[in-house]
């Protein structure tokens, strides 16, 4: 039996700085903690992640109150030229390499340990990263897709990243030899990165079963979700008894949805970001807090709180 839901809309006192980022509703994490384990507790949660998941892996967040103003490459642009295609590609296979190379963090550990422990019932995630997926939680929805593999746009052919990084190295021998150092290369969340090859035009390779357009398997601007993914993610958040939103502005619409329909269903929702996000006015408990610093604070007693409630 699920306790009654108490929303709680408390009058947060004045932060510290307001002026520096101003967010009225948010509360410190040592003020916040308790109300957000009181709504949280005793029921099975579905998580919203974003980038403030992955920062301390080393994927920077371009929408997080420290980050540089960046317009990634639009749908549109991409499928508009083959010129800007062999742009993009050019930098993609320097920066998706960033994405490979990333490790699972503390925070996603604790979300995988919560799920097993019955906390938490899915994770929809923007992240390309598929950090989730490597920290062990098993239900995940890739809103925003996937960095490690390629899509043919004509005939849905799915290749592995890698394979077409050997063909796009094969095809562009001198790209391939010059060796960037990670250290000097301003990367993306989205596997691209602040450096060109400035040689010979970048030659790309067309789908091996069909001739079509290849494209990254991630959600671009300007580019709808999946209908997959988004039936599973609705479904979710049918069944969710909480949401609790992770490290994300919420400045898209494919992700805020979910949280309308949360608020509406009367479900509580939890909201834990650096920043403000644009859900604030839905959120049951706003705590203006690094991600992993909750996970770290929150997750035994919400484990503690799920045992029992599953077999
Ligand atoms: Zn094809």
């Amino acid at each position: 039996m699920t306790p009654p839901v108490r929303i709680l809309r408390a009058g947060y006192g004045p932060r510290d700085e307001p002026d520096l980022f101003p967010d009225p509703q948010a509360l410190s994490l040592e003020a916040g903690l308790p109300a957000a384990l009181e709504q949280l507790a005793g029921r099975e949660a579905l998580v919203i992640s974003g980038a403030g998941m992955s920062t301390a892996s080393g994927i920077p967040d371009y929408r997080g109150p420290d980050a540089q103003p960046r317009q990634p490459m639009s749908f549109q642009e991409f499928t508009g030229s083959p010129e800007r295609r062999a742009h993009y590609w050019s930098r993609n296979q320097i920066g998706w390499r960033n994405l490979q190379r990333a490790e699972p963090n503390a925070a996603h550990r604790s979300l995988a340990r919560l799920e097993a422990a019955g906390a938490v019932r899915a994770v929809i995630t923007q992240n390309i990263d598929r950090l989730h997926e490597r920290a062990g939680s098993r239900c995940v929805i890739d809103l925003h897709g996937r960095y490690d593999r390629v899509r043919c746009m004509a005939c849905a052919t799915l290749i592995p990243r890698t394979v077409w990084s050997d063909r796009l190295d094969a095809l562009n021998p001198e790209a391939a030899a010059v060796s960037a150092d990670p250290a000097d290369i301003d990367f993306a969340p989205d596997a691209d990165a602040e450096v060109a090859y400035a040689g010979d035009a970048y030659r790309v390779p067309d789908c091996p079963v069909c001739g079509g357009v290849v494209k990254p398997d991630v959600v671009f601007f300007g580019e709808s979700t999946g209908p997959d993914d988004v039936a599973a993610a609705w479904h979710q958040t049918e069944l969710a008894q909480a949401l609790l939103v992770l490290g994300t502005s919420l400045t898209v619409h494919s992700a805020r949805r979910f949280v309308r329909r949360a608020v509406r269903a009367g479900i509580p929702v939890v909201i834990v970001n650096h920043g403000q996000t644009r859900s604030d006015a839905d959120a049951s408990v706003k705590i203006d807090a690094q991600v992993a610093e909750f996970l770290a604070a929150a997750e035994a007693p919400l484990s503690e709180g799920a045992r029992g409630r599953r077999p």
